[in-house]
């Protein structure tokens, strides 16, 4: 992994990403050093996607078949259309239009079982340091829990901070993500559900 992401960095960098640009990013440079933006005074919240005055929920309009890995009666684990660079990014989606925080017991239960069951299956894979589960739904009413392998050995890439060498990584090649996206989905359909790659 290290020899592929040397080999698309230039003297040793990786380009920026486009996260730098967004308006969340909390970083800028001034007098030659880098520093938090200024705090903007707080407004109100904009509706999210699924939420009256937002967009069209793009969960419950479903998603492309590719980017299904795992489903069953109440859940959907999908990945990102393209690759990113972490090894396994995947999130999980409840079917019902619900937001996390909304769930009775047994739906709540579910979610803790799927999270352990794919936490346990995806530390297992070779060359994973941790899986990472987050929750934020800043963007979509629509609950839905994410997954990040990151990789092992690399002192860097930890935290919350995997999350963002997640976009300044070179993206893992298909293969490879494929082929670990299928083993992951095998694996758990053994406790139920059908895998879908
Ligand atoms: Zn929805």
């Amino acid at each position: 992994m290290y020899a592929r992401i040397t080999a698309a960095a230039e003297e040793g960098r990786l380009p920026a990403p486009a996260m730098a640009d967004w308006d969340v990013f909390p970083w800028e440079v001034a007098d030659g050093a880098v520093v938090p933006k200024v705090l903007a005074s707080p407004g109100a919240e904009k509706p999210r996607q699924g939420e009256p005055g937002g967009s069209d929920c793009l969960a419950c309009t479903g998603f492309e078949p590719g980017r299904i890995v795992w489903e069953d009666e109440h859940w959907v684990l999908t990945t990102s259309p393209e690759p990113t660079g972490l090894p396994v990014v995947l999130t999980l989606w409840t079917r019902e239009h619900l937001d996390v925080g909304d769930f009775d017991d047994e739906h709540a239960a579910e979610l803790g079982r799927i999270a352990n069951r794919l936490v346990r299956i995806i530390e297992a894979m070779p060359g994973i340091g941790r899986a990472h589960v987050n929750r934020w739904g800043d963007g979509s009413a629509h609950s839905h829990v994410w997954f990040f392998a990151r990789p092992e050995g690399f002192a860097q890439i930890k935290g919350s901070y995997a999350v963002e060498w997640d976009d300044i990584l070179p993206p893992v090649p298909e293969e490879t993500r494929r082929a670990d996206l299928h083993t992951i989905a095998t694996k758990l359909a053994n406790w139920g559900g059908h895998a879908r790659v």
